[in-house]
C-alpha cells in the first residue's frame, strides 16, 4: 500500500529534507584529500544531532555508522571508516535524517579534489542529469515506471548504465514505504502517481556494466567490473502542481 501524505505531514518532511539537504551539502564541502570517510561520518552525525533529528542510517539492519560513504567503484552502502579520500576519487555521500517523525534521504557524489575531467565528468553530469529527468516524471496522473524510464533513457543515451538490483522507494514515517521506484523499465506501467506520494529517487549510474555485487562486509555495493559509479537522490513530493524536491539546497536558508 502507497501512504499518501498530508499537507501537514509533506510540511514535516520539507523540514527533514532540508536538514538531510543541509548536512549533505557540509559533507560535500568536507570531502578533500586527505580525510577520512570516518570523519565525515562524524561531522554529518553532530549536524543531524544539533538540527534536533537521528541518523536513519544508523542501526538500520545493523548499518554502523550514519552515511554512507562510497567510493569509485562502490556503488552504495559503503562503510565509513579510517580511509583517506585522494585527489581523483569519486564519492558518493548518502544522507538520512529522521525529524519528528519523518524521514528525509539524499545523496550525491562528489570528485574529490577539484573539478572532473573525461569520464569522471561525464559520469557525474549522466548522473545528475538521470535524476532530474526522473524527477521531471514525478506528475500526479503519470505511472510510477515513466521515472525509472526517464532515467534510463538519459544514462544509456550517453553510454552509460543503471543500476537494476537498488530502487528508489517511497518515504514518510519509514525509511522505505512502498513503492519500489526501479531506474529502468518501459514507461507506462504500475500505479497512478497521485498527489501526496513521497518518493526518494536514486539513480545509480555505472560506467561499465549495470551489474553489482556486495563485498564480503555484508554492506558495500560494487560494481562487477570494479569500474566508477555515481549516485545522485532527492526525497521528492508529488503536487497538484507537480513534483516538489523536498531535499534541495537552498542557498538563502540556514543549510
Ligand atoms: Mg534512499
Amino acid at each position: 500500500m502507497i501512504i499518501l501524505k498530508t499537507r501537514e505531514e509533506i510540511e514535516t518532511m520539507r523540514a527533514a529534507g532540508r536538514l538531510a539537504a543541509g548536512v549533505l551539502r557540509a559533507l560535500e564541502r568536507a570531502a578533500r584529500p586527505g580525510v577520512t570517510t570516518g570523519e565525515l561520518d562524524r561531522l554529518a552525525e553532530r549536524l543531524i544531532r544539533e538540527g534536533g533529528a537521528l541518523p536513519s542510517f544508523k542501526g538500520y539492519r545493523g548499518f554502523p555508522a550514519c552515511i554512507c560513504a562510497s567510493l569509485n567503484e562502490e556503488v552504495v552502502h559503503g562503510i565509513p571508516g579510517l580511509r583517506r579520500l585522494r585527489e581523483g576519487d569519486l564519492l558518493s555521500l548518502d544522507v538520512g535524517v529522521f525529524l519528528k517523525g519523518y524521514h528525509g534521504d539524499t545523496a550525491l557524489t562528489v570528485a574529490v579534489g577539484g573539478p572532473p575531467a573525461g569520464l569522471a565528468a561525464a559520469l557525474l553530469e549522466t548522473g545528475r542529469g538521470a535524476l532530474a529527468c526522473g524527477i521531471a516524471r514525478a506528475l500526479p496522473g503519470g505511472r510510477l515506471s515513466d521515472i525509472g524510464h526517464a532515467v534510463q533513457r538519459f544514462a544509456e543515451a550517453r553510454g552509460f548504465s543503471v543500476v537494476r538490483d537498488y530502487a528508489g522507494h517511497g518515504i514518510g514515517q519509514a525509511m522505505h514505504e512502498e513503492p519500489q521506484v526501479p531506474n529502468y523499465g518501459p514507461p507506462g506501467q504500475g500505479p497512478i502517481l497521485k498527489p501526496g506520494m513521497v518518493l526518494a529517487i536514486e539513480p545509480m549510474v555505472n560506467a561499465g556494466t549495470f551489474e553489482v555485487e556486495c563485498l564480503e562486509d555484508g554492506w558495500t555495493v560494487v560494481t562487477r567490473d570494479r569500474k566508477p559509479s555515481v549516485h545522485f537522490e532527492h526525497t521528492v513530493a508529488i503536487t497538484e502542481d507537480g513534483p516538489e524536491i523536498l531535499t534541495a539546497w537552498d542557498p538563502e536558508g540556514t543549510n
